[in-house]
């Protein structure tokens, strides 16, 4: 299976943003490299407003001048945008129906954030963290879907 390398500090910026929005949608893109193993590697982490504001809590849809932002950053640097990341507030982490009709680029991480909890109202109690997974989308003829890749904390040198 391929492996998204992706650090404690990233893992825990990607929390933060969810834990921050909750229960609104976060998201943003994911900006890397592949190794030559076929391992993808984050380098970065770049949270976008989410503008998707009918969908509200249950749709997501990243800043158009972010993604132009970075792929003009990222030009020649041998980095690209490697996908994006975006919570399921109160929602599992697998993509949704939405999530699959929406998917355009094959190829692309597709990187869900589970948040629990947070209930509503006195006493609220916080939300929690859920799972991290993450997918890649590929097509085949008419057919569409998301591969599942496995998260790993790149090793210390
Ligand atoms: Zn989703």
């Amino acid at each position: 299976m391929t492996r998204l390398l992706i650090d404690e500090v990233q893992q825990a910026a990607l929390s933060r943003h969810a834990l921050d929005d909750y229960p609104q949608e976060c998201c943003g893109l994911l900006i890397g490299a592949s190794a030559p193993n076929g391992d993808l590697q984050v380098h970065e982490i770049v949270p976008s407003p989410n503008l998707d504001v009918a969908g509200g809590a249950r749709a997501f849809e990243v800043d158009p001048a972010v993604i132009l932002d970075w792929q003009k950053r990222t030009r020649g640097t041998g980095q690209r945008i490697l996908g994006h990341y975006h919570s399921h507030p109160d929602g599992p982490a697998q993509p949704s129906a939405t999530d699959l009709a929406r998917a355009w680029e094959p190829g692309q991480v597709w990187l869900i954030l589970s948040v629990l909890g947070g209930l509503p109202g006195e006493g609220a109690m916080p939300a929690l963290m859920g799972p991290i997974v993450a997918y890649r989308y590929a097509e085949s003829g008419l057919d569409k879907a998301f591969e599942p890749l496995e998260l790993a904390v790149p090793d210390a040198r």
